[in-house]
């Protein structure tokens, strides 16, 4: 065949490692063997049959042909309203887009905030499709290292050198984070709001967990002052209403933003199915229960391996906000984060993320889904503590 473009071969070069345990998990269970999943960010609940039977009320009465681009009108409006209600920053549907999932939005957001070969800012450790997106919207991805001294938040001095020494145009945040969990607390918001308006930067603010808080409150950078013209926000109902597979999520930016990325979504995903839409409006309006129910499992879990975590003390816990995973320290055990995890699955079946995954600063750390009834839940994350206490022991 001819040959392919660099642009598309490079996506993934340089990326995060310890991919292969996810692999080695998912064969494992494709040959039949039993695996505890507790690997990536897909909620063990399903999408709300109410949430369902609008999906399929909407499609039998003919919503089935294109959708308007930028999302249905209602659609937008209600955005709109949850995101003014939740930053307190006025925002009409001229500020929405309406995109397949919150990864389209990231790949929009940098098409709009990044020039060809330009450089674009992500914090590290970061969820694993950013370097990926950045490199597809043509920029080149920079990362910008944070310390578990720190609770993983950024800190303001870094972003100002990386910034001015990569001319930036980006800095791409998620609060609260995956994989760590930490919830960016008003000073780190301020910080980076400081160094985006010295250097003239867009921060693009990944908020796809701000239902997930357990502690702290969640506070998007849109709303600091001189912040919503310079922001980008990405929404998705994916892990607030249990939608993974429906691929619905949105944008919000400055107008003439909105109105140039329409153009881009016209020219590529062509919007959303109007029956998707459709059942995100009724989500998103119609049951205010909907949100705390698909959140509530997740909290609980959190607090049954508090309780079990306290029990111990070769796993550290890192301290939290937010999302629906733990993030734990392992460096107690001698191992980096791949070759526990790897030992894990070999000697118990047990399949979690290395840290190592999310970049480098989360070396020596491990990833845990809050994804599995309570009891299985809290079943594998004893056997998870009993495992790293017999290898510290022999360390
Ligand atoms: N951002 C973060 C931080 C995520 O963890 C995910 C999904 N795991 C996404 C964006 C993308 O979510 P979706 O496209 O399903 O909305």
């Amino acid at each position: 065949m001819p040959t392919l473009s660099s642009r598309i071969t490079s996506l993934n070069a340089g990326g995060g490692d310890g991919w292969e345990i996810f692999y080695k998990a998912r064969a494992l269970v494709a040959a039949g063997q039993p695996v505890t999943e507790l690997t990536i960010g897909e909620p063990d609940t399903k999408t709300d049959p109410a949430i369902l039977a609008e999906m399929h009320r909407a499609a039998s009465a003919g919503h089935t042909g294109y959708a308007v681009v930028p999302g249905t009108p209602a659609l937008r409006d209600a955005i709109a309203a949850r995101v003014t209600e939740r930053s307190g920053v006025l925002t009409t549907r001229e500020n929405v887009l309406v995109t397949p999932g919150g990864q389209s939005a990231l790949f929009a957001a940098h098409m709009a905030a990044c020039t060809p070969g330009g450089a674009a800012l992500m914090v590290e450790p970061h969820y694993v499709t950013y370097p990926g997106t950045i490199r597809a919207a043509g920029a080149v991805p920079h990362s910008v290292q944070t310390r578990p001294e720190r609770s993983f938040f950024p800190d303001p001095a870094d972003l100002r050198r990386s910034a001015a020494t990569s001319g930036a145009s980006s800095l791409l945040i998620n609060t609260p984070n995956n994989p760590t969990g930490a919830v960016y607390p008003r000073e780190t918001l301020t910080g980076i709001a400081d160094v985006a308006q010295e250097q003239d930067l867009w921060v693009i603010s990944d908020e796809v967990y701000d239902t997930q808080i357990w502690e702290g409150a969640h506070l998007s950078p849109r709303a600091l002052p001189g912040m919503a013209e310079r922001t980008m926000v990405i929404g998705s109902l994916s892990k607030s209403h249990a939608m993974t597979g429906s691929r619905i999520g949105w944008l919000i930016a400055p107008e003439a933003a909105i109105a140039a990325l329409i153009d881009l979504a016209t020219n590529t995903t062509y919007g959303v199915p109007g029956y998707i839409q459709d059942a995100a409006l009724y989500a998103l309006t119609a049951d205010a229960t909907l949100e705390p129910r698909v959140a509530e499992p997740f909290r609980r879990r959190r607090a049954l391996a508090q309780g079990i975590l306290a029990a111990q003390n070769t796993v550290g816990l890192v301290p939290s906000g937010g999302a629906m995973y733990l993030f734990l320290d392992v460096r107690a055990t001698g191992l980096s984060g791949i070759a526990f995890a790897d030992a894990l699955l070999d000697a118990h079946r047990i399949a979690v993320m290395p840290g190592e995954s999310f970049g480098p600063s989360a070396a020596g750390f491990i990833r845990v889904a809050l994804t599995l009834p309570d009891a299985e839940f809290s079943e594998a994350l004893s056997t998870l503590a009993g495992f790293a206490a017999g290898l510290a022991k022999a360390a």
